[in-house]
């Protein structure tokens, strides 16, 4: 991975200023697939697509906010020293951000809504990482969460498809996982969908690495 420039940016409500790393190039080796659709690829970080501004406390969307400059210029300087780096959001953070209204649309709700679910299985991720056990996600807003998605995915889309069956999937709906896997999935789809099916056949409920 070779990192990239910081971008640093103004909070679109108070004009605080944040940075956030970029990298130049990065690849997928080593990386992990899981059946929620999260890739974990220690050469490729993710860049976060929402922030919370550290002083006045509201969400924003990176894209939103008004690009100020980018670190090291090419003099080498750093004139924003005063910048820090933007955090990862929470599970709690993505629950509050849609409630403060930060989706303008339907599309932008569910962004914040599978990343929030990502949050909730990265304990589970944990336990397959280390072989230390993750605390319990299963919470009434966990499950809130997969429903509410499963509303807005549209199953004419194959990946929202699959998305919708994993979700079913891990609520415990386990036929009407197997029901939204029945019409057959291509390429890069088909081993979430088999590994999926597999699960919900045999009436698991867990997030899985995909082997
Ligand atoms: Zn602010």
């Amino acid at each position: 991975m070779t990192p990239g420039l910081d971008k640093i940016f103004a909070c679109p409500y108070c004009g605080d200023l944040a940075r956030i790393a970029t990298i130049r190039s990065g690849n997928t080796f080593g990386a992990i697939f899981w059946t929620d659709g999260r890739m974990q690829a220690p050469m490729l970080p993710e860049l976060p697509p929402a922030a919370r501004c550290e002083k006045c406390r509201k969400f924003f969307w990176i894209d939103e906010a008004r690009p100020v400059g980018e670190t090291p210029t090419l003099e080498g300087g750093d004139p924003w020293p005063q910048a820090k780096h933007v955090g990862q959001l929470s599970e709690d953070d993505f629950y509050e951000a849609i409630e403060s209204g930060l989706a303008a649309t339907a599309h932008q709700e569910l962004i914040l809504r599978r990343l929030a679910w990502w949050a909730g299985n990265d304990p589970h991720r944990q336990v397959y990482n280390t072989g230390r056990p993750g605390a319990d996600n299963r919470q009434q807003r966990f499950l809130d969460n997969l429903r509410r998605m499963m509303q807005l995915l549209d199953e004419a889309d194959d990946e929202q498809r699959l998305f919708k069956a994993e979700a079913a999937r891990q609520i415990g709906l386990f036929s009407q996982a197997a029901g939204l896997l029945e019409k057959p999935f291509d390429g890069r789809l088909k081993p979430y969908a088999d590994l999926i099916a597999r699960l919900a056949a045999a009436g698991d409920s867990t997030l899985h690495p995909l082997p």
